[in-house]
């Protein structure tokens, strides 16, 4: 029988392949009654099962693939650390003895408590560790069930789709020696570490699909769609041959996009438009020379901060910072501070917030952890001696925070130029407009800053009170709002006015079908995914200024969505 399954889509692509499943171990534990007799080698099971995943991890921490993502090594050590922990490696055993059962039983038994312990902790960082003290002992539970390691990705045939619950990142970094075509997991969610992994792999891959694991069978046929979030489950002759057309085509339109990587991206009046990618993590860079970017719009550097349990000190973040630098070889390289809090938290904050996403999040919290703000300003400017560096600040919201700022970026250039250390003085500082609040009092910002970037994600959210983490409302989530288009086309209006460049960041720079909006509103700078740059260098190819800014004019007239979404489509026709 031919089903559907949504879920959310985190990479672009079309796979079909037979199904391989990751084994749900967890759910196939089998409880057994043993006798005094047995205890001892029941035991020595267990032991051999962690012994067998200890060296597992130990050997894909010391072969980790040059492209994997610079964070595979703290998770693999966090990975170790927890089966090492005496509650895995020895509880178990004390509860084979006492309680008379199989080992599986004894480990699950362990777990479950465990994780119910977890549920409880106040510290959002531990708090989220459950998953890895989950992924941990299941893989445990895999060598003992199987008598195998590694979650059953023992050797599936090249092509094959991959289906598990969940993945850990050490499992994805077995991805990078097998020819999966595409994964798909019933949880994680766009910001999860396995979404993050999916994008460097490049391969289409769905997240969130909640039943898929339950709801396959081994070598089934699937059919899936990254870019819409949609697997087909033994899809019948028609549907095979219409995405077999599809895949074709998507295959195609690759290598046709690659032909535009060098060619200026200028619209058909020859304006010059300027497309900057988004990085998360310094080994992104490489994706972003392929995709010709002309410079990194917005590098995230949160993600230095997590999954991992000490924060990096000033100079290891000036290297993280440098190595981009250079490796853009004189491009510019736009550096946002750290915007933690919300679903990024940082470990260690004793900060439990009730609305995360309104808290102490961004630049507050930066305000509010003054020596670690230095310590990035420091690292930031130091790296501004190496090539084109731009300062970001995030979540900005009014004159007061943004006078603190600067006052704190003063005091780091003042403490470098002491120590006698190198950095530009003239190093460009700019602001996110991110809060409706910042969007509607601009003269702060065009006044006091020298360019601005509007953060789509965070200024829909705010605008419209949507929590972009929560699945109940993502149907809520409309880039179309006739508010939000005011509020974007507002910005950039300020920011031609009083001679500051203005840059979209957000999730709608990379959305090709929104960029001869963003063009007809004065828009001539995106940052988006590297995968999307070339998309987006096409329709800007053939676009005609003066054409598209009198639809986007009406556009800004228009409240009514289905107005709005006939004059979208008829910008974006030809
Ligand atoms: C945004 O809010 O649009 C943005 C680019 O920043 P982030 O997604 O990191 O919040
Ligand atoms: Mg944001």
């Amino acid at each position: 029988m031919s089903f559907t399954l949504h879920g959310i889509g985190v990479s672009s692509g079309i796979a079909i392949g037979r199904a391989h499943l990751v084994t749900h171990a967890q759910l196939e534990v089998p409880h057994l009654e043993i006798t005094e007799a047995d205890v001892a080698q029941e035991q020595a099971r267990f032991e051999s099962a962690i012994g067998r995943v200890r060296g597992e991890l130990s050997q894909l921490a010391s072969h980790i693939p040059h492209n994997a993502p610079a964070e595979f090594g703290a998770f693999l050590n966090v990975h170790l650390m927890i089966l090492g922990d005496e509650m895995i490696a020895a509880a178990p055993k004390a509860m084979i003895a006492a309680q008379l059962c199989n080992a599986e039983w004894a480990l699950k038994q362990q777990m479950e408590a465990l994780l119910e312990q977890f549920d409880r902790i106040d510290d959002p960082y531990l708090r989220e560790r459950k998953t890895d003290v989950r992924q941990v002992v299941e893989r445990v539970l895999a060598a003992l069930i199987l008598d195998t390691t590694s979650a059953a990705i023992a050797s599936p045939e090249d092509g094959s789709i991959l289906v598990a619950r969940d993945l850990s990142p050490a499992d994805v970094i077995l991805f990078k020696q097998h020819r999966f075509a595409s994964f798909i997991t019933d949880l994680g969610g766009t910001t999860s570490h396995t979404a993050i992994v999916a994008r460097s792999l490049g391969i289409p891959s769905i997240v969130a699909l909640h039943h898929a694991r339950k709801l396959v069978r081994e070598d089934e046929l699937l059919i899936v769609d990254g870019g819409h979030g949609v697997v087909i489950v033994n899809p019948d002759e028609t549907t095979l041959a219409e995405y077999r057309l599809r895949q074709d085509e998507w295959d195609l339109d690759r290598q046709k996009l690659q032909r535009l990587k060098t060619t200026r991206a200028a619209t058909l009046d020859g304006t010059r438009i300027e497309l900057h990618a988004n990085i998360e993590l310094p080994g992104d860079v490489d994706q972003v020379r392929t995709a010709g970017a002309a410079g990194i719009g917005l590098f995230r550097t949160e993600f230095l901060y997590l999954n991992r349990r000490g924060l990096p000190d000033e100079d290891e973040q000036f290297e993280a910072y440098r190595k981009v630098v250079t490796e853009m070889d004189g491009l510019p390289v736009t550096i946002r501070t750290f915007d933690l809090g919300a679903d990024k938290e940082l470990h260690g904050t004793e900060r439990v917030s009730a609305n995360p996403a309104l808290g102490l999040r961004a630049i507050r919290l930066c305000l509010a952890e003054p020596q670690m703000f230095q310590r990035q300003l420091r690292a930031i400017l130091r790296a501004s001696a190496f090539g084109k560096v731009r300062l970001l600040v995030p979540m900005l919201s009014s004159l007061h925070e943004l006078n603190q700022t600067l006052q704190a970026i003063a005091e780091a250039k003042r403490s470098l130029e002491d120590d006698e250390i190198a950095f530009d003085p003239a190093i460009p500082v700019g602001g996110m407009i991110e809060i409706p609040a910042a969007a509607l009092s601009l003269g702060i910002f065009t006044r006091k800053l020298d360019f601005l970037s509007i953060g789509t994600n965070d200024l829909i959210q705010y605008t419209l009170a949507i929590d972009r983490t929560d699945d109940a409302v993502a149907h809520l989530y409309d880039p179309l709002h006739p508010a939000v288009l005011q509020l974007i086309a507002g910005i950039i209006q300020a920011g031609a006015k009083a001679g500051k460049p203005v840059a979209v960041c957000g999730e709608m720079a990379g959305d090709p079908t929104l960029t001869r909006l963003l063009l007809g509103f004065g828009l001539r700078q995106f940052s988006m995914h590297p995968a999307n740059v070339l998309s987006v260098k096409r329709v800007v190819l053939k676009s005609d200024l003066d054409e598209v800014a009198q639809i986007a004019r009406r556009m800004l007239r228009t409240d009514e969505p289905d107005k709005m979404y006939a004059l979208l489509e008829k910008l974006n026709a030809g």
